[in-house]
């Protein structure tokens, strides 16, 4: 199969801005190549993928990014800048597409939504995250009655966010487990791994290491300055080691010395890439029992969930990490959530989509 790809709006891929879709673009792209399909990617100019990738012919496109969704009002209209970047991906995009079977686009926006009622060629969307938007859900109730297998999603308490759509398809996600090494460091540190905006709730994870008297390791992309600067300031000094955005071989690293994870969403988190990435290196997990994270996490065998937002249960549990055996951690990731697990669920939805344009 020959896929054309379309990366996120929002920063170049390696920049963090794009949060969890820039590692599930590049586990597809290496999941795709393995299996022996050709890859091309449309992405933002800077953009890079991960060395393992070097079959994947990249794309550049220069241009303004969107606006993130999650950070507009739900009921926002759609905007679309001057020298929009997302309409020069999917120009450039439905180019290459002439002589590709699929175009597969990762971005959550309105307009790659909607050209999919006015396109000849298959065209498959990947939903990167829950309904953030009034405009875009109903855009994917309208084109969903036309093209129904044309939408996938991470998880099915995200599909949830769109009722409308029954029986949705869903493909999880899946990593390069060879770059995640496996670690048992019981002894180490709390970690929390996130784009630092308040739909992440960090604040709930800082509360949590403070009153077990500890510093809580941070690693990801400060997207709020203001939030982040808000929290700093309403827990004592040093509460927070702020430890910056790694790529990937360096985050893992750091990760797997840690004794837990903490993930504290405050939205319908569509997957939560962070809690794979630290199973897969034998850290057990304490999330909120919301979106996602509530399918991936086995209570009592990875990690714990608790009630959302009830920090004092997310404390609890915090406090009893150890007894999770951090080997059953890497052995879920292995059996449910590899490049090529997650490849391969792609692929069979697109041979779907494919048939139907036939
Ligand atoms: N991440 C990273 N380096 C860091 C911190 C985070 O590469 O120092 C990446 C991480 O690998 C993950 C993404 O940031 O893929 C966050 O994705 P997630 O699905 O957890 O949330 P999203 O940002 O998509 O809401």
């Amino acid at each position: 199969m020959r896929i054309v790809l379309i990366s996120t709006p929002i920063g170049f891929l390696g920049s963090g801005k794009g949060g969890g879709v820039e590692l599930t673009l590049n586990s597809l792209v290496s999941g795709l190549i393995s299996l022996g399909h050709s890859v091309d990617v449309v992405a933002p100019k800077k953009s890079k993928l991960h060395e393992i990738n070097v079959k994947a012919k990249l794309h550049y496109v220069e241009g303004e990014d969107q606006i993130s969704w999650q950070h507009q009002n739900y009921y926002s209209p759609v905007s679309i800048p001057d020298n929009s970047l997302l309409a020069g991906m999917l120009e450039k995009g439905l180019d290459i597409a002439k002589h590709a079977d699929v175009l597969l686009n990762m971005s959550y926006d309105w307009l790659p939504i909607w050209m999919t009622i006015n396109l000849d060629i298959p065209i498959a969307h990947i939903i990167s995250m829950g309904s953030e938007s009034l405009v875009i859900r109903n855009l994917i109730s309208k084109v969903y009655a036309k093209y129904p297998k044309n939408f996938a999603f991470h998880s099915q308490m995200q599909a949830k966010d769109y009722p409308f759509i029954k029986e949705p398809t869903i493909i999880g996600n899946g990593f390069n487990l060879d770059n995640y090494i496996f670690q048992d460091s019981v002894q180490g540190p709390l970690a929390w791994v996130g784009r630092v905006a308040p739909e992440k709730g960090l604040e709930d994870a800082v509360y949590v290491a403070n009153k077990l008297g500890e510093k809580l390791k941070v690693w990801g992309f400060i997207e709020d300055e203001t939030y982040a600067s808000k929290i700093e300031k309403s827990f004592p000094k040093g509460a927070i080691d702020w430890k910056g955005f790694l790529p990937t071989d360096k985050l893992q690293e750091e990760l797997g010395k840690c004794r837990g994870l903490l993930n504290t969403p405050k939205w319908n988190e569509a997957y939560g890439n962070v809690i794979v990435e630290a199973l897969a290196c034998g850290v057990p997990v304490v999330a909120y029992k919301r979106g996602g994270p509530s399918e991936i996490i086995q209570h009592g065998h990875t990690g714990y969930l608790s009630k959302p937002d009830d920090k004092e249960t997310l404390l609890y549990y915090a406090n009893i990490i150890q007894k999770i055996n951090r080997k059953n951690c890497r052995e879920w990731v292995e059996k449910n959530a590899s490049a090529d697990i997650f490849a391969n669920k792609v692929v069979n939805w697109l041979n779907k989509v494919i048939i139907e344009y036939k």
